[in-house]
């Protein structure tokens, strides 16, 4: 195998290294990317075997381990946060549970947002806490909280920004510094904005957590995640996967690195609509608030400005009800809808539609909704890459 990518990779801009970055030929010189379906390497000889097994010699053992189609993908989206070392795995959710289980030990105590994906607070909340580890949650926008909330064994703090659905925009710089104060470690799930809109690292995190089923595939296909971050901190992720096996698929990460090549015009395109879309619902008397971190109306407007590119593909909207029933005038919107699908995933070409009240955060008590914000008129759009025009129609049936 001849490893194609440049050696001053670091310097090619985002688009470039998300088409080359990574990339490596076989003795065949295919000019696409290929996929190794293969759950174990063959060795030349007996101290072959034994030099790779001790660590001695590099090279692909057995698929939990390394794959070299999971490998390209690792090095291109490393290349593409500027991080030293990515471990890819099977889904975002076993990324974060690798990255806990590689950084952390009983005893220890985690900070994290209280705006965090419902399956992270569960993961945190009732799988963590059995093992010794315990997550106390802080504003994602009140930086003294977390401050506030650190303890002597405080090893890890846990953000996510833009936060859904509310797009609650955290400091990552201001964070990172609390962090960095008292020892801790800032993990990032950069999930609704990828590399292309905002990179943690370059802000003082630690680590960056990918759901790549997300806006890395782009078209709702596949589930991956990703860790990434320092060699000294990937070295226990990487021990972790590679024993309890969360690995991600060949066929997996050859559907993300085809993603990943088209991920800087899709969400230039997933912002420019989203935008549009905000816009209009400004517009719209049956709306009561929009949220959006690119509309200068959103409050924390100038830190999104500064810390992301644009405001990304995720847009909230309070639907307007004269008779107090929020819930009645959003499922209104959302059961008028034709082109938009009625589903909870995002980051897809195809428009999204939920209630988060009812699907997403339906599990938590209606005062924890409420002390969250989020309303019985609450509506999610993940906006995908139709004409906006069509999407703006298929909303304005319901809000008429
Ligand atoms: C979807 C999602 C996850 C979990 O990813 P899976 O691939 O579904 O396991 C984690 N964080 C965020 C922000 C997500 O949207």
């Amino acid at each position: 195998m001849t490893n194609q990518s440049d050696q001053a990779a670091s310097a090619y801009q985002p688009e470039t290294l998300a088409v080359h970055a990574g990339t490596v030929r076989s003795q065949f010189g295919e000019h696409s990317e290929a996929m190794f379906l293969t759950s174990s390497f063959v060795f030349e000889n007996a101290a072959q075997a034994a030099a790779r097994f001790i660590g001695e010699q590099p090279g692909n053992i057995y698929a939990r381990f390394t794959n070299p189609t999971v490998t390209m993908f690792e090095e291109r989206l490393a290349a593409m946060e500027g991080a030293e070392q990515c471990v890819a795995t099977a889904s975002g959710m076993s990324a974060i549970l690798a990255c806990v289980m590689g950084l952390l030990k009983a005893g220890d105590h985690i900070v994290a947002s209280r705006s965090i994906f419902g399956a992270t607070i569960n993961l945190f909340n009732n799988i963590i806490k059995k093992f010794g580890v315990e997550t106390t949650f802080v504003s994602a926008t009140d930086v003294a909280e977390w401050k506030a909330a650190v303890r002597p064994n405080t090893k890890l703090f846990f953000l996510e920004t833009p936060s859904n659905p509310l797009t609650e925009i955290s400091d990552i710089t201001a964070i990172a510094a609390v962090a960095k104060q008292c020892g801790a470690l800032l993990a990032v799930d950069n999930c609704f904005c990828t590399p292309i809109l905002q990179q943690p690292f370059t802000l003082g995190a630690d680590i960056v957590i990918h759901s790549a089923t997300k806006y890395i595939d782009g078209q709702g296909r596949v589930l991956g995640g990703a860790v990434l971050g320092r060699k000294k901190n990937m070295e226990g992720v990487y021990q972790f996967l590679r024993t309890a096996g969360p690995t991600m698929s060949a066929f997996n990460a050859w559907i993300f690195l085809k993603g990943l090549e088209t991920l800087k015009i899709r969400m230039d395109a997933h912002s420019a609509n989203a935008l549009a879309l905000a816009h209009w619902l400004e517009t719209q008397p049956n709306v009561q608030r929009v949220f959006y971190p690119g509309l200068p109306s959103h409050p924390q407007h100038q830190l999104a400005m500064k810390q992301q590119k644009t405001g990304g593909g995720i847009v909230s909207f309070e639907v307007a009800s004269s008779r107090g029933n929020g819930k009645a005038a959003a499922w209104r919107v959302i059961d008028n809808t034709r082109l938009l699908s009625i589903t909870a995933n995002l980051g897809d070409t195809k428009t999204t539609i939920t209630h988060p009240a009812s699907t997403t955060h339906a599990r938590i008590t209606p005062e924890a909704r409420a002390a969250a914000g989020i309303t019985d008129g609450l509506i999610r759009i993940a906006v995908g890459l139709e004409a906006v025009v069509d999407i703006q129609n298929d909303l304005a049936r319901g809000l008429a």
